[in-house]
């Protein structure tokens, strides 16, 4: 009998009638003789709903309590989910993290799980009840509760497979699988049908939400197989796995023997630009801006063509979500003790957009044919850089669409009609 842990996310189990499929599909698997885990996220919007509600007492609210709060999106949802199944004559026991011994750091908002305790998961396995867990959250040594950042059920539920040794953990989305692109900014994307732990996390680090990349970091590093399904239809979705090609098919849809595999993007970015800092500084800047979970790209003027950016050489620039400039310029003042008004500048509205590359001596030849490829649409592009598995420009908002398009069909990833 093997162990399976299946996680939904919001959209999945957007209302009562996801919630009682999703039930039907678990009783399903519980049906075929395996013992299941099934990790939720909340219901879809409500932990935008709760972030709006704390914001409308505090812009930048405590994120102890931001964590507190945020936290009851997933106790709603799983103890709907055990309300659904109890129903169905099947048992059932739904569990925040606290009770199952989700251990993190105390990174509020951006918490990194340290260790799952397998013991009380596994006495709710022996005694057959389908154990429903609270994804998302977790509890740090002072006994807080914490959260593990936007995207982090997915997290949760590959860190519990590798506490109970599942077979697979199955992380169950509104698309049938991991693209080439954005299936919903690309419609002539593919679907793959296996894909590497590297490639994955690269794409998640670049803007795929479709995993959080902490899950494909953890996935990676305990060799625990993710598959990526539709909660909405059948369907063999992609496999995240160490070797991907020796599990392909030969009708395998992914571009083994191409040079870029897939189109990713983050949007709402900005490029700050800041004057060179002590190497002592800059080295507490990234260490802070790491520990707060604030995910950035630091540009280095030697490895990138600052295309619209000017003065590079005497600045720091990152690309960073719009939103963390606050935080960015607070993480400064503090290490500088200086004011940091008119010394950071910042250009915003803008997009990043990457392609993921498969063979890395071929960097040079893919940044020029992105840079040819997005100029001649006249698509400005304020910065490209390239690193071993990735090139990424930096575009205006307004032109991500069509840039993300252009590239894909450029490098031959489009689905034939
Ligand atoms: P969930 O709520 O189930 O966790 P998410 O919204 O976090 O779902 O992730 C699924 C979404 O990821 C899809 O709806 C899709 O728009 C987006 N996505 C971005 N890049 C990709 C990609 N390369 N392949 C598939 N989906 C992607
Ligand atoms: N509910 C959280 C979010 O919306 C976590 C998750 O869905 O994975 O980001
Ligand atoms: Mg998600």
């Amino acid at each position: 009998m093997a162990v399976i842990v299946q996680k939904y996310g919001g959209t999945s189990v957007g209302s009562l009638s996801r919630i009682e499929s999703v039930a039907e599909q678990v009783i399903d698997t519980v049906r075929q003789g395996h013992q299941v885990v099934v990790v939720l996220s909340a219901m879809s919007g409500e932990t935008n709903r709760l972030t709006a509600l704390a914001q409308q007492l505090d812009p930048v609210p405590a994120s102890r309590e931001l964590d507190v709060l945020l936290a009851t999106g997933e106790q709603v949802s799983i103890s709907l989910m055990a309300i659904a199944l109890v129903k169905r004559g099947i048992s059932a026991i739904s569990l925040v993290a606290h009770q199952i011994g989700i251990k993190t750091d105390n990174h509020f908002g951006a918490a990194r799980i340290k260790h799952v305790d397998k013991k009380r998961l596994g006495q709710a396995l022996e005694q057959e009840q389908v154990v429903i867990v609270a994804g998302f959250q977790g509890q740090d040594r002072d006994n807080n509760i914490t959260t593990l950042g936007r995207g982090g059920s997915d997290t949760s539920a590959v860190a519990i497979a590798v506490a109970v040794k599942a077979a697979e953990v199955q992380i169950f989305t509104d698309v049938d699988g991991v693209y080439s692109g954005d299936p919903r900014i690309i419609p002539k994307a593919k679907r793959l049908d296996a894909i590497s732990f590297s490639e994955m996390l690269e794409m998640a680090n670049l803007g795929a939400k479709v995993l959080q990349n902490r899950a494909v970091e953890y996935a990676k590093e305990f060799d625990m197989s993710i598959r990526v399904l539709s909660s909405f239809e059948h369907g063999e979705g992609t496999l995240v796995t160490t070797s991907p090609i020796e599990t392909l098919d030969k009708k395998s849809s992914l571009p083994v023997h191409s040079s870029v595999s897939s189109v990713v993007c983050l949007q709402k970015r900005a490029i700050a630009s800041l004057p060179r800092l002590k190497d002592c500084e800059y080295l507490q800047l990234k260490q802070e801006l790491n520990k707060q979970g604030i995910e950035f790209t630091l540009i280095d003027p030697n490895k990138c063509q600052l295309v619209e950016v000017e003065n590079s050489c005497d600045c720091h620039h990152f690309v960073i979500s719009s939103d963390k400039i606050v935080c960015l310029k607070s993480i400064l003042e503090e290490i500088t003790s200086a004011p940091t008004s008119g010394i950071i500048r910042t250009l915003n509205g803008l997009s990043q957009i990457s392609v993921i590359c498969s063979e890395p001596k071929k960097q040079e030849t893919i940044a020029s044919k992105v840079l040819s490829i997005l100029t001649s649409a006249e698509i400005s592009t304020k910065l490209i850089s390239t690193s071993a598995t990735a090139c990424s420009a930096v575009i205006d908002e307004s032109d991500l669409i069509n840039a993300m398009r252009l590239l894909h069909s450029g490098f031959g990833l489009d689905s034939l009609p």
